[in-house]
């Protein structure tokens, strides 16, 4: 679907009630749509469907900050090629009638060429009706049929944010509404449209919007998301928070925080870093300001499938993927022959990972048996 920049500025809903006022009103914004309309942009539809969530992945979007959301919306995502939210319950001017027809429309006019984004489980016990989307003379639209008929006919489906991912709070035991992740809803309902997992509670706005440039940079293709075994894009969410810690030293030295402001590992308050994937500590929050941990919070491990996990959030969890910090340098050996400073230094690496590793599992070790001596460890089982 091509549109001039002009008509894209003109929608009566959608990216500019997102910003809350007039766009062409700004000093000098005239002059660039004239500019603008000069060429042709090719438009990719986004349809943004809220289940059963908090609104924090919508906020949490709204918060990106490179590129800003004013940029990923009114800009060129990747050359030659926009966003066009079309639809999104939260953030748009229009409401009832008038913005579920503009969605169907767009979504008739666009059949496998739109994105669907879903934040929030959706119920399903009941039919679904303990979410309801919208009406149709006077009858519910419920949650589960959206994002199944929507789901249906979309290019592919971003399942933002724990919640549609993995079920996450909502689906949590003893789960009264049959919540589920939109996975789990398509593979019931047997639709075979591509589904990308953005799990995070909520997700980093560069893990949204990076995926997103991905996929249209692919045309479509995901491939080149290079998705993980829970269908994660695996650039996002392969690095070890625990490797990249700050804390991770004190860890290694069994220098443990017993209470929340005191310095140290947090480990033992219930951090998720040991078996959380996410490069929250590399990529830090709100445009590189801080993160759980270096905020004095453990990681939650909002971005496994297990979240929010069948105990407290600050029952410790044992650290079972020990692995060594990804800061090492490999012992690569580039020339032919080693010589006796080879040796050395292959000796010193060794050394030092046979150290580090030492240090690894005395301090796995200590933890362990003091978790042991505690009984089922400091934190109160839900
Ligand atoms: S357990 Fe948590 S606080 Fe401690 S080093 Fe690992 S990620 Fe950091
Ligand atoms: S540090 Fe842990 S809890 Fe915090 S956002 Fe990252 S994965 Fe989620």
């Amino acid at each position: 679907m091509d549109v001039t920049r002009r008509d894209f500025l003109h929608q009566g809903i959608g990216t500019v009630s997102v910003l809350g006022f007039s766009l062409l009103k700004m000093p000098g914004m005239q002059q660039v749509c004239e500019a603008a309309d000069a060429k042709k942009v090719a438009e990719i539809p986004v349809v943004w469907m809220a289940n059963g969530s908090c609104s924090g992945c919508s906020v949490s979007l709204l918060n990106s900050a490179s590129p800003s959301i004013q940029e990923a919306l009114l800009a060129e995502v990747i050359p030659g090629m926009h966003l066009s939210l079309g639809f999104h319950a939260t953030v748009m001017a229009a409401a009832g009638d008038l913005a579920m027809e503009a969605m169907n429309k767009l979504v008739a006019e666009n059949k496998g060429k739109y994105v669907l984004v879903v934040d929030g489980a959706t119920a399903t016990k009941d039919d679904g009706l303990y979410c309801a989307v919208g009406e149709v003379d006077g009858k519910p639209i419920t949650g589960y049929q959206h994002v199944r008929d929507l789901g249906r006919d979309a290019m592919a489906v971003l399942s933002v944010g724990a919640c549609a991912a993995f079920g996450g709070i909502p689906a949590a035991d003893p789960n009264p509404t049959g919540a589920v992740s939109v996975m789990e809803l398509l593979k019931r309902e047997g639709i075979e449209t591509p589904v990308v997992n953005i799990p995070g509670c909520p997700p980093h706005p560069d893990w949204i919007v990076g995926t997103i440039a991905t996929i249209l940079l692919g045309d479509g293709d995901l491939q080149a998301l290079k998705l993980d075994e829970h269908g994660r894009p695996a650039p996002f969410f392969t690095p070890l928070i625990h490797d990249n810690c700050p804390y991770r030293g004190h860890f290694d030295n069994s220098d443990f925080a017993e209470h929340f402001g005191e310095h140290g590992c947090l480990v033992k308050l219930g951090c998720k870093g040991p078996i959380t994937h996410a490069d929250c500590p590399l990529r830090k929050w709100n445009n590189g300001t801080s993160w759980c941990v270096e905020a004095g919070h453990p990681c939650i491990g909002c971005c496994e499938p297990e979240f929010p996990y069948d105990k407290s959030m600050f029952t410790p969890v044992e650290p079972a993927q020990m692995t060594f910090p990804g800061i090492y340098p490999p012992a690569a050996i580039e020339h032919q022959g080693p010589d006796k400073g080879t040796y050395a230094a292959v000796g010193a690496v060794g050394a030092a990972g046979f150290l580090a590793g030492v240090g690894i599992t005395a301090a796995a070790k200590k933890l362990k048996s003091e978790q042991d001596a505690e009984g089922s460890g400091t934190g109160s089982e839900a």
